[in-house]
Order: structure tokens, then C-alpha cells, then sequence
């Protein structure tokens, strides 16, 4: 069985962003895009370098990237708070 936990995304404003399946342990960096268990945004189709911004203060969320041949999104540490629950 994989191991991990549902990570709650929040943008600094406050906006509730995605809900992230993360396995392993250690800082969240790279968000594969297939384990958004929700994605408030809509960055599934998201084109690769593009950056995608937040809906409610237009700040930038990150950069989507190819990692081992799947989208992911590169967060922008100063934009996202993360917690886990
Ligand atoms: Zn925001």
C-alpha cells in the first residue's frame, strides 16, 4: 500500500487552491498534477511552462514542468501555504 498524506494548498490570501496527495515525507516542492485529489484552479490541461496564477489575487502559483514525463507544478514558495491534515 502507498503511504502519504492529503495536503490542504492554500494560497497567502487565503484562497484554497488544490488538495494534494503526497507520499513520502519532507517539504512539498513539485505537485505531480494527476495527484490533485481537488484542484480549484483548473491547471489539469495547463500548458507546460506556463504559470498558472491564483484566481482570487492573481499571484503567481508556480511553474508547470515535465517531471519524468508528467505535468507538475513547481511551487512558488512565497505564494503557497501548505498544511497537512
Ligand atoms: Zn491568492
Amino acid at each position: 500500500m502507498r503511504t502519504g498524506k492529503i495536503i490542504e494548498i492554500n494560497c497567502r490570501c487565503g484562497f484554497h487552491l488544490f488538495r494534494y496527495f503526497k507520499a513520502g515525507k519532507g517539504r512539498l516542492i513539485k505537485c505531480l498534477i494527476s495527484r490533485f485529489t481537488d484542484d480549484f484552479v483548473g491547471l489539469k490541461g495547463a500548458e507546460t511552462f506556463s504559470r498558472p496564477l491564483c484566481p482570487n489575487c492573481s499571484k503567481e502559483l508556480g511553474i508547470i514542468m515535465m517531471i519524468h514525463g508528467e505535468p507538475a507544478l513547481k511551487l512558488n514558495q512565497g505564494t503557497i501555504e501548505s498544511i497537512r491534515i
